[in-house]
């Protein structure tokens, strides 16, 4: 399996405070990696090191095999792999369709307008096609009939499709995902886990921080634990019930999740 993603040695301090310590991680292509552990155990820090949001003390972090660590996020963005924050951010003022429109990452965006307003009949009807794309995408996530509504006018819910629904538009190498159940009317659960198990079919790698585990044990692959800034394991979600280091980490957590499916 081709490691997508690996992050080897990586450390971040606030002051004193270890975020991030010494974390070593793959993410393979064509899977979906999941990033658990506590509040406070360095999952966002890590995921703000490798998409370029914050520069690391030490480590690096290879993606596609070539060195990212300390590039500007837009650079990160450029080579195709995009990440999500813990609360969905959209063009506010802009249309879902427009939103949808503009989530290209590898300088087809700027194409895209440049062939709205171009003179040329072929660049046109690549626009258009975007279009039927865009319209398309919002049909699946059941978004069509908003279409013309102002992102920014849409519930906390209908933001976090809106932005699954530009991933699919985007189509990035991979996707970082931070906590997209946080805040999300469970209901909704269901459509995303289907939409995170599309992702890979499309062609898109995803690593997934999320505190809700039946969601992470449907649709991970692997997962990696982090508590105290350390991964102190690794493996298939069912090889971590067991786990001593996990369970102690999580306080019970774990195990009163599997209680509650019993
Ligand atoms: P997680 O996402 O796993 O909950 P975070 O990466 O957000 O954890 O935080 C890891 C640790 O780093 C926490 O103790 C948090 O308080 C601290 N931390 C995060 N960001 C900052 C910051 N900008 N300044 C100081 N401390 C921070
Ligand atoms: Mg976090």
């Amino acid at each position: 399996m081709t490691a997508l993603l690996e992050v080897h040695d990586l450390s971040k301090h606030f002051g004193g405070l270890a975020a991030v310590n010494a974390c070593t991680f793959t993410a393979a292509e064509g899977q979906i990696t999941g990033l658990i552990g506590p509040n406070g155990a360095g999952k966002s820090t890590a995921i703000d090191l490798v998409s370029g949001f914050k520069i690391p003390d030490t480590g690096t972090v290879l993606f596609e095999g070539s060195q990212v660590q300390g590039k500007a996020p837009h650079r990160i963005s450029r080579m195709g792999m995009i990440r999500t924050f813990q609360t969905p951010r959209e063009w506010p003022a802009l249309t879902v369709l427009e939103n949808l429109l503009l989530a290209r990452w590898d300088g087809r965006r700027e194409r895209f307008w440049r062939s709205v307003r171009g003179p040329s009949r072929a660049e046109k009807a690549a626009a258009a096609d975007q279009v039927v794309r865009a319209r398309n995408i919002l049909d699946e996530f059941s978004l069509l009939e908003l279409r013309n509504e102002r992102a920014g006018n849409l519930s906390g819910g209908q933001k976090r499709l809106v932005e699954f629904a530009r991933i699919r538009m985007a189509q990035p190498r991979l996707v970082i995902l931070d906590e997209p159940m946080g805040g999300v009317n469970p209901v909704l659960g269901e459509r995303m886990a289907t939409a995170v198990l599309g992702f890979v079919t499309d062609g898109t790698s995803v690593v997934i921080v999320e505190h809700n585990l039946p969601f992470i044990e449907r649709v991970t692959d692997n997962v990696i634990v982090m508590s105290e800034g350390r991964v102190i394991a690794e493996g298939p979600f069912d090889s971590l019930r067991s786990n001593q280091d996990v369970v102690d980490a999580y306080l019970g957590e774990m195990p009163t999740y599997d209680d509650a499916v019993v």
